[in-house]
């Protein structure tokens, strides 16, 4: 039995006080329930190290956005894996859809993303999806392929128990659109087949897939109801504490 993975990605939102705040009210919102899943949040990279002091003891955990590959050096506004590590991160966000277009992220980037926090003990929620364009020219699954192949070549199946996957179709990522339960567990079960071909059917059952694209309190529960969604992936519905908790407790 997999267990659900709630995250929030806050994207590039809440100052340092802002984050303090939304993070205080979520802590005490979440304290004393009985919460079913996992709970990451991933705030901007100048609220980590404050984040983790903040989540510490408690259930939520702390992920961030993005990083990059190499270890340190001359790579001016960049952020590496130990730097993640060292401000308390657990996971880190790679790939999204918003770092494919806007920042031209390749497949191969990605990879290397993976495989660098990978070895530097974080662990990565690794996000496919298609755009709207390539849904309807039908070539859904033929990206989601190469998306996945690309991004976790050689990687063992060890490593692989270290990954989360996301589906994001990016039409419905921030868009209020919705894919519906039946679309995204169509991709989904896609995505366990094909690691099941490329690793093993045991990895394919273990590994934990989330859905993102305008997830909210009131469509979470059926997204979440279908066999191979694993979670969520949230972006809009994490800035209120409220509708954040909403979804978690509709796990
Ligand atoms: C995201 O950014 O990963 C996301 C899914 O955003 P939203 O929930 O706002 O669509």
């Amino acid at each position: 039995m997999r267990r659900k993975v709630i995250a929030g990605n806050w994207k590039m939102n809440n100052d340092l006080s802002q984050s303090k705040d939304l993070i205080t009210k979520l802590i005490n919102g979440l304290s004393g329930q009985q919460i079913h899943c996992d709970v990451i949040i991933c705030p901007p990279f100048t609220s980590l190290s404050e984040a983790a002091t903040l989540v510490k003891d408690t259930t939520v955990k702390l992920g961030a956005q993005n990083m990059y590959f190499e270890e340190n050096g001359a790579f001016t506004g960049e952020i590496s894996a130990s730097m993640l590590k060292s401000a308390g991160c657990e996971y880190v966000i790679l790939g999204h859809s918003e770092r494919r277009t806007i920042f031209g992220e390749s497949d191969e980037l990605i990879n290397k993303k993976i495989k660098k926090a990978l070895q530097s003990g974080l662990k990565p929620i690794f996000c496919v999806g298609e755009t709207l364009q390539e849904r309807e020219a039908e070539i859904t699954s033929k990206i989601i392929e190469r998306q996945v192949v690309e991004g976790l070549k050689e990687i063992s199946a060890t490593d692989l128990n270290n990954i989360i996957l996301a589906y994001e179709p990016v039409w419905a990522i921030g868009t209020g659109k919705t894919a519906t339960p039946a679309q995204a567990e169509e991709v989904h079960l896609f995505i366990r087949n094909l690691i099941a071909k490329i690793y093993t059917k045991n990895a394919a059952e273990k590994l934990v897939i989330q859905y993102g694209g305008s997830v909210k309190a009131d469509n979470a529960a059926e997204l979440l109801s279908q066999k191979d969604i694993d979670g969520a992936l949230v972006g809009g519905a994490c800035l209120k504490a409220d509708s954040f908790m909403a979804i978690i407790k509709s796990v």
